[in-house]
């Protein structure tokens, strides 16, 4: 297996080559693009030429995030590049369209924090211990000397403290809250921030989560709580894609709930179900992986083929199955 790349020799990378590009994962969350952006913002000041991707661009509830305009999405020309850079991605076809725009890559890099990451590319360095893939920049800019602006500080704290659930989970550790105290001083204004993750939803949210809480079903005798949502409903509501993100919390945060799990019914017959755990027993990452997907051990997801109803039985068998051993 391919060995970790010490981040001093990707820190040598980043300073002796030139044309670079910078890529993360479909559906992207906090993580995704704070680091992204992070990290474009840091090779400009190194005078680097940067493109930086997202499948989707940069989505409006991210347009806080200082920097975003760097953002686009893929072009539909492919492009040659010396270095490729892979943050924050599990498996390279989460990068989605951004994999067939790069036409030619001297080096492709792969920095993340999945533990079942396949460690594609060929400067590769995976920290599962680490609660955001967004901490280990971090470790790279400051321990490396690389440039490290107030702008980036914002970033990073977004990256880290959406993945961490605020710095509260089980992934969150002494040297998290170092590095948060770290980008405070570099310029990070909390409240303003936080205000700004956490308390700027727009009311289609709260009105999807009304319908969705009507889906609320308990399984395997109550530890297991599911919601879902199904295309009809989403259009009537005029729901986004990225509007559910985060309302599983809500389920899980349910006393004596150990998994819950989201069911979104897409286009083309394909489910996405997102899946969380509160209780180290139960693995969300090899639920998932049994469907094709992946993720964290308490936090982890897929797209299943099937029809939603299908897919919803399925999965709640699986999840049965895990908990009661039935
Ligand atoms: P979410 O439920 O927020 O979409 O994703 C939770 C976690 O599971 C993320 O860390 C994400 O990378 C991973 N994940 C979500 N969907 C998929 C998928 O389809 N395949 C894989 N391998 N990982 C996924
Ligand atoms: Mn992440």
């Amino acid at each position: 297996m391919k060995t970790d790349t010490p981040l001093a020799e990707i820190a040598e990378v980043l300073r002796t080559r030139q044309r670079f590009a910078i890529m993360s994962h479909v559906r992207p969350d906090g993580d995704a693009l704070g680091c992204t952006i992070a990290m474009a913002l840091c090779l400009r000041q190194l005078g680097k030429d940067v493109v930086a991707w997202n499948e989707e661009g940069v989505l409006e509830k991210f347009h806080y995030l200082p920097g975003h305009e760097i953002v686009t999405q893929p072009p539909a020309e492919p492009q040659e590049v010396e270095v490729a850079i892979v943050l924050d991605t599990s498996v390279q076809d989460r990068i989605g369209r951004c994999l067939p725009a790069v036409k030619h890559a001297d080096v492709w890099i792969n920095i993340d924090h999945h533990v079942t990451n396949p460690r594609f590319g060929d400067l590769v360095h995976i920290d599962p211990s680490a609660p955001a893939t967004g901490q280990i920049l971090y470790e790279l800019f400051r321990g490396c000397d690389l440039p490290l602006t107030y702008e980036m500080a914002d970033n990073l704290y977004v990256a880290i403290s959406t993945d961490t659930g605020s710095f509260q989970y089980s992934g969150t550790t002494a040297r998290t809250y170092e590095i948060a105290a770290e980008l405070i001083r570099a310029g990070v204004n909390v409240a303003d921030l936080s205000r700004k993750m956490y308390e700027n939803y727009p009311r289609r949210r709260l009105e999807l989560l009304r319908a969705l809480l009507n889906t609320l079903r308990f399984t395997s005798a109550d530890r297991c709580a599911s919601i879902a949502l199904t295309q009809a409903v989403a259009a009537q509501l005029g729901a986004l894609p990225e509007d559910n993100e985060g309302l599983i919390d809500h389920i899980r945060a349910i006393q004596g709930v150990q998994v819950a799990a989201f069911f979104e019914e897409l286009p083309e017959g394909k489910v996405r179900l997102s899946l969380r755990s509160k209780d180290e027993r139960f693995n969300a990452s090899a639920l998932c992986a049994q469907f094709g997907g992946g993720g964290h051990p308490l936090a982890a997801g897929a797209r299943i083929n099937g029809a939603l109803a299908e897919v919803q039985e399925k999965v709640l068998s699986a999840i049965d199955h895990a908990i009661t051993g039935n």
